[in-house]
């Protein structure tokens, strides 16, 4: 399978040759674990070193991921970092960011099979500021709520002995979005994801990974307007989650000083 252009170079030093052998050895990788979740929240552990692989199993699907350090839950994902650092979306190559003080590499994409078609207003899958629909948006645009993604999410934290309170500012994978260049209101398009499309991510340390699966319809307009329709909660198409061991252990953070010329370079 051909993999999709790699993002806009981000402003850290990146030593792709690394992480060029490490997805050329992804055939090699074995499988740890692999389940397939219908529609709710769920949270795992995954030890440095590692990856998890996420794969549409029938169709598009949102998924909300939180990315957490296991050893300081408080050094997690920070989507303000993200997009200083990489931008605001997430593919191939695409390191996700912790929080100060240590500001280091948590995870990195290393596969993303989602081909997506450029549009005008610049949408594109797997957008890293969408935060997560939580029970008051619900009732402020529909008057009605289900089981929304802070709830998966609670549940997923919980799993891994943790509570709301470490909920934060997540990726949004396999949603279309963006922001409108002149109002600055989150816009979102039909995901160009289809069934059997994955993303991947490497363990750059010990990390607790939470996620859910959005019951939110694709919209294809504002937000707001696509959530206050009768029929915003949609139905969950399932995904599979997979861990998979690597083989190769993480450069660790800062760069080792070899790397860092090569990296810049
Ligand atoms: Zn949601």
């Amino acid at each position: 399978m051909t993999m999709p252009p790699v993002l806009p170079r981000p402003a850290y030093p990146f030593p792709r040759e690394h992480y060029e052998q490490l997805v050329a050895r992804r055939e090699e990788f074995t499988t740890l674990s692999s389940i397939v979740l219908e529609s709710t929240g769920h949270g795992f552990r995954v030890d440095a070193g590692q990856a998890f692989r996420l794969t549409l199993e029938t169709g598009p699907q949102v998924i909300d991921l939180c990315v957490l350090s296991a050893d300081d839950p408080h050094d997690h994902l920070l989507c303000g970092s993200q997009m200083a650092i990489e931008g605001g979306r997430v593919g191939r190559f695409t390191r996700l960011w912790g929080t100060p003080p240590r500001t280091r590499p948590l995870a990195t994409c290393i596969a993303d099979s989602v081909r997506n078609t450029p549009v005008p207003r610049g949408t594109r899958d797997h957008f890293c500021h969408g935060a997560h629909c939580n029970p008051h948006l619900w009732q402020l645009y529909t008057g009605q709520h289900g089981r929304p993604c802070y709830d998966n999410l609670r549940h997923g934290l919980a799993m891994v002995g943790l509570s709301q309170r470490h909920i934060h500012d997540n990726l949004n994978l396999f949603m279309k979005g963006g922001y409108d260049p002149f109002s600055g209101a989150s816009i979102v398009d039909q995901s160009d994801s289809r069934t059997g499309d994955l993303i991947e991510f490497y363990a750059e340390t010990d990390l607790l990974v939470v996620l859910s699966m959005c019951p939110a319809e694709e919209p294809s307009e504002d937000l707001r307007d696509a959530w206050s329709s009768s029929d915003a909660i949609t139905t969950v198409n399932p995904i599979r989650v997979t861990t998979l061991a690597t083989g190769t252990a993480p450069l660790g953070w800062p760069l080792p000083d070899g790397l860092l010329s090569t990296a810049a370079a």
